[in-house]
């Protein structure tokens, strides 16, 4: 039982990465199997903790031994040695003294202490790119719950719960995220994760409040305590006092006001007040947030990530069940346009066949292009399935991860080659589509001019483009500090793209997150971008931002930034434009207090 005095409120931190406010009982989950009971102890018992834990890995290892005797009797001496590597867990000193220390220094019971020690070494393992490191985590967890079960052999494990809860992991993959049930899942807290991570986009896109990065959330969150999830400020907030609770209830009605407010601009222009028009779509990934799209006033989709519909399945969708979803999303968008980014796996979308062999910097692997450009077959499938929606809408597509212009080359001529697949065949088809390309690598913003040369248009993927340009993982928390959007490397890149599309009369984009920043439209704005795509819970905040926004004012500051050579000074810049043209915007949408 936790002792008396528990309930008193505590504030944890973290990054937001997906806003919104819940209030629901915490779920601790970790990959694998469930978070056993924790409860605190005080010291006079921890001698006593230790011996639970010394008689658990006793009765596991006797457990063990007779499963191993069993099986040699039966299936001979090979077989039996499967429990060996099981029985190297138990006996692992440093597993051993980091519990022991567990249960000193936390003073919290033995087998929460077990449970979170070796999730850390699970986590850590499960990253190595060695697969057969990898597949040892299966021994692993299978030990544990066995030790575990060994506390209390008398108890079930814990269940998934069917009532609405506040999810706490120590990491979601972006597929982990992607079938969490938005029904029961009123939010979710993890240790791991950044802003750009896959896994905070789907939380987005899911619209659910999401908070990363919160160190040692396994150890200090209990399943069924009270709390209140804050998206916008990464806090979260358990056992809440009364006047905690009132605060963000007060909060709630705030927010369904502000949307009324913005509901009354959805079907404007997206207009500075000096008249400088932009684009302003959507980015997607999945098929059920059409809806979405229509109600938030975005004009069509600007990115639709295919990636998370094509490496869902076991087995890749071909070309006709791509060309029906492609024309149901055309359709759906129409008179407006969709723009199709071609698969896009690698990084952290990490796709089962064909690209199961792990890589040591996937980052910087076998994604993007380069993943489509070697695997023809299912490119032109693709491709293909994108030409046939052609003629059932406005359909555009774009290619991942472009580093040059021979890619580009390489790419368009496989369209032309699909075209004409298409014309043999009398398919239905329109070969006018857009064709564009993502710019996300450095080296594709150096040489914007050659490839707006070959295009239709280019769309900035800051998301990449500021991990590559500055050398940040997007999502290492480590490094999370580095990874600076206003980094004037980045300005001068975002201003070459857009020099270089302008020099051949083509528009520039930018569907990275860094669209959807209200603190930095106004250096987007000036710098002269043409198209905004962000995601749809943005689409009305921005549209807001953008017409209280000057474009001459705009175009001043990106001129100052250009000369600038500090990302704080850009970034101060960016803030005072951003509150003196919609102060009441930025409270409403980023604080919660
Ligand atoms: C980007 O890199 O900014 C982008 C939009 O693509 P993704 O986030 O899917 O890598
Ligand atoms: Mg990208």
């Amino acid at each position: 039982m936790p002792p008396e005095g528990q309930e008193k409120e505590i504030v944890y931190e973290g990054t937001p990465v997906s806003p919104g406010i819940s209030f629901a009982p915490l779920h601790v989950v970790a990959r694998g199997f469930a978070s056993p009971e924790v409860y605190n102890i005080p010291e006079a018992m921890v001698p006593r903790e230790q011996q639970r834990f010394r008689e658990a890995l006793e009765l596991t290892k006797d457990q063990l031994d007779s499963l191993r005797t069993q099986i040699e009797q039966i299936s001979g001496e090979e077989e039996g040695r499967i429990f060996e590597a099981h029985l190297l867990v138990l006996e692992d000193q440093t597993v051993l003294d980091r519990v022991f220390a567990a249960i000193t220094e936390r003073r919290q019971n033995a087998e929460y202490c077990f449970y979170a020690v070796v999730q850390t070494f699970l986590e850590a393992m499960r990253r190595i790119p060695d697969p057969y490191l990898r597949d040892r985590t299966a021994d692993i967890e299978d030990v544990c719950k066995r030790v575990l079960r060994n506390f209390s052999p008398e108890e079930d494990e814990e269940e998934e719960p069917d009532h609405q809860h506040i999810l706490v992991a120590y990491d979601l993959s972006p597929s982990d995220t992607a079938a969490i049930d938005r029904n029961r899942v009123l939010g979710f807290v993890t240790e791991q994760g950044s802003n750009t991570s896959h896994t905070a986009i789907l939380a987005r896109s899911l619209g659910i409040p999401a908070v990363v990065g919160m160190r040692n959330a396994i150890f200090n969150l209990r399943t069924l305590t009270p709390a209140i999830i804050d998206g916008y400020e990464g806090r979260l907030i358990v056992y809440p006092s009364e006047s905690t609770s009132r605060h963000y209830r007060k909060l709630l009605n705030e927010k369904a006001q502000m949307r009324l407010a913005l509901d009354e601009i959805r079907d404007t222009e997206t207009v500075t007040t000096d008249g400088r028009r932009l684009t302003l779509s959507a980015n997607i990934e999945f098929e059920h947030e059409l809806e979405v799209v229509k109600s938030s006033g975005a004009e069509g989709i600007g990115l639709f990530r295919t990636e998370f519909f094509l490496l869902e399945r076991e087995e890749a969708p071909g070309e006709e069940e791509q060309a029906a979803l492609y024309k149901r999303v055309a359709e759906s968008v129409a008179p407006h346009e969709v723009i199709f980014r071609t698969l896009d796996a690698g990084g952290d979308k990490v796709p089962g066949e064909p690209l199961s062999e792990p890589e040591p910097n996937p980052f910087l692997g076998w994604r993007g292009i380069r993943f489509s450009l070697a695997r023809r077959d299912l490119f032109k499938e693709q491709l293909r399935a994108i030409l046939r929606a052609g003629a059932s809408g406005r359909v555009g597509l774009m290619f991942p991860l472009v580093s040059g212009v021979t890619e580009v080359r390489e790419a368009k001529k496989l369209v032309a080659e699909c075209i004409e697949e298409l014309e043999q065949r009398g398919e239905e088809y329109s070969a006018d589509v857009e064709v564009g390309v993502m710019i996300e690598v450095p080296s594709a913003a150096m040489v914007a001019a050659d490839i707006a040369a070959e295009v239709d248009f280019l769309s900035i993927g800051t998301n990449d483009l500021i991990q590559y340009t500055v050398a940040v993982d997007r999502i290492n928390p480590r490094v999370a500090s580095l990874y600076k959007s206003t980094h004037p490397g980045v300005v001068r890149l975002i201003k070459a793209t857009v020099d270089g599309a302008s020099k051949h009369g083509i528009w520039t984009g930018v569907c990275g997150e860094m669209a959807g920043d209200l603190e930095l439209l106004p250096l987007l704005v000036g710098l002269g971008i043409d198209e905004l795509s962000v995601g749809t819970h943005l689409v009305p905040a921005v549209k807001r931002a953008v017409r209280s926004l000057n474009y001459a004012d705009c175009a001043s500051l990106a001129t100052k930034a250009l000369a600038c050579g500090e990302s704080r000074v850009i970034l101060e810049m960016c803030r005072t434009a951003a509150e003196a043209a919609y102060p009441d915007l930025l409270k409403q949408t980023r604080r919660s207090t």
